[in-house]
């Protein structure tokens, strides 16, 4: 069953990121959907921090794709800009984080490429600072604790 978190305020997203973390591991996908602004970065930002990266995480506007060490590998990449699957491909962006994590914004346009086990996550703004996380797990991803997300 999905999940569903009000978040009211960033540092509220991003601890839902931090707990998120501890629910990883090596070869686990998360796509993120939401608008521009909705805070598909800053939650990832949480995960990064729960992964124990201790570097910022920024949006991949130039480089597509950028791998943090932590606890765990992180791979963020952002496919915004990306016309084709075929750019998405030659990324190799599962290859790449095989042994991390990888976390892809706007990445339910390249999801005929992705493995079914997923976990996806929609933001949705409700009003300036609020958000809502919707979490939606396929695959494998239906056996995991997501009801310990909740705040
Ligand atoms: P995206 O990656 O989806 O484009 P960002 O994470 O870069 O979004 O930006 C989200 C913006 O919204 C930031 O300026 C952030 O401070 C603001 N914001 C306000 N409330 C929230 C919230 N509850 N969760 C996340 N971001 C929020
Ligand atoms: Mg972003």
């Amino acid at each position: 069953m999905g999940v569903e978190i009000r978040c009211a305020g960033p540092a509220a997203t991003m601890a839902v990121g931090r707990r998120l973390a501890s629910l990883l591991r090596p070869g686990d996908v998360v796509l993120i959907e939401g608008d521009l602004g909705a805070g598909k970065t800053t939650f990832i930002a949480g995960v990064a921090e729960g992964l124990g990266v201790d570097e910022e995480i920024t949006s991949p506007t130039f480089i597509l794709a950028r791998t943090y060490s932590g606890l765990v590998p992180l791979t963020h990449a952002d496919v915004y800009r990306m016309d084709t699957l075929g750019e998405v491909a030659d990324l190799d962006l599962i290859e790449e984080a095989a042994d991390g994590v990888l976390m892809i914004e706007w990445g339910t346009a390249v999801e005929q490429s992705m493995p079914a086990s997923r976990l996806v996550v929609h933001l949705e703004v409700s009003g300036q600072d609020t958000r809502i996380l919707r979490f939606d797990p396929l695959g494998d991803w239906s056996d995991r604790p997501l009801e310990e997300l909740e705040l």
